[in-house]
């Protein structure tokens, strides 16, 4: 059964006759803070028209003593929030505790957190609480870890336990180190995910991604090329002082000239000229496929030659050789060195793999 087959009767984000249009926009602080603070973000996002509030009570920080959110109190900011404003309100939860607190606090939204989303055990908690609560809505975020599986696993625990209002926000993957984004994109992930499961809405969230003020506009455009629903995107009235997160906060002012400069394309319009140009890439997939094929042929003949002859498989002066002179070609042809390299990476292990087999499989030799 394929994953869109288990996942088929998935509904639209709708709330009491309001249903969530593209682009979905959600925003508030990375934290409740105090009831001002909450308050007076939520006025300034209703002003500009934001439809959902976001905030964080229950905080997953790296290590202990950093502000671990306001717990329970903050809820019923949310529900004030929710009551002055008729925004929609919705926080994190990782825990069955925080599942119930948060739906008997009346919260329209839930959300898990990288964190909580890595951890099936944490995941099978949360659902078995939502068990029940059939008309809840869950949105599940990537783990932190690049895997695929383990988010499509964490948001099939969520359907199984009966929930049908479901999405995904896509945040970026931890990396070691220093880089331009706090967390990558690795955009091939949710694509492939739209591919899998095409009824799920995904939301791109350019404040974790991003991890700075002046990468939310960037990231927040193309998410919109890529066709994702919406965005969640984190605000504070005064970003400066907020608690957590504040090198990523933005205040609703600056949220609204974003959102005002966001340009949304129709992505269901389809013109002659690129069904002409999408019959060209299929041929060219095509002929791909065809010297691929060749190549693997010719590994499978070199792989059978090494065994007669008592060779190790792998050869790394002649495999850096390939290596080299590809990455070289291809930019001279003007394709990009990397993008060469993590495709050449890529074939050369699929034809060590299929060697290896040659060599350990005497059946091989008389192909
Ligand atoms: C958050 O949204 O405040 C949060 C903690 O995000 P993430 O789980 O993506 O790190
Ligand atoms: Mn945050």
């Amino acid at each position: 059964m394929t994953t869109n087959e288990i996942m088929k009767d998935l509904e639209p984000l709708t709330f009491d006759g309001l249903r969530l249009e593209r682009p979905i926009i959600i925003s508030g602080p990375c934290s409740a803070e105090t009831e001002e603070q909450v308050l007076e973000t939520a006025r300034g996002l209703a002003a500009i028209g934001v439809k959902v509030f976001r905030s964080g009570v229950w905080k997953p920080r790296t290590k202990p003593g950093g502000f671990e959110g306001i717990g329970m109190r903050g809820l019923l900011w949310l529900h004030q929030v929710k009551r002055e404003t008729g925004m929609l309100v919705a926080t994190e939860v990782a825990t069955r505790e925080h599942v119930v607190a948060a739906l008997d606090a009346g919260i329209d939204i839930l959300w898990i957190g990288a964190r909580t989303s890595a951890n099936p055990f944490a995941m099978q908690e949360i659902a078995d609480a939502l068990k029940g609560h059939n008309d809840a809505t869950i949105l599940v975020k990537n783990p932190v870890n690049p895997d695929l599986e383990l988010w499509i696993g964490a948001l099939q625990r969520i359907y199984n336990a009966g929930i049908r209002r479901l999405g995904a926000i896509h945040r970026g993957f931890s990396t070691y180190g220093k880089h331009l984004y706090r967390n990558e994109p690795q955009w091939h992930i949710p694509i492939e995910l739209r591919r899998r499961l095409p009824m799920l809405p995904i939301l791109c969230d350019p404040s974790h991604m991003g991890g700075k003020r002046e990468l939310i506009a960037p990231i927040s455009q193309q998410a919109m090329d890529m066709g994702f629903e919406g965005l969640i995107i984190e605000s504070h009235c005064n970003p400066d002082c907020a608690l957590s997160d504040k090198n990523q906060q933005i205040t609703p002012e600056s949220l609204n000239v974003i959102l005002n400069t966001l340009v949304m394309r129709d992505i269901k319009q389809s013109t002659e000229n690129l069904a002409i140009l999408r019959q060209q890439i299929d041929q060219c997939d095509n002929d791909l496929l065809e010297v691929l094929s060749k190549r693997m042929r010719v590994s499978h003949d070199i792989g059978v030659y090494k065994k007669e002859h008592n060779m190790q498989v792998v050869q790394t002066q002649r495999y850096d050789d390939v290596l080299q002179s590809r990455i070289r070609q291809a930019q001279e042809m003007g394709i990009s060195g990397e993008f060469m390299s993590t495709i050449m990476q890529a074939i050369h292990e699929e034809s060590v793999r299929l060697q290896v087999e040659i060599i350990n499989n005497s059946k091989d030799d008389t192909k």
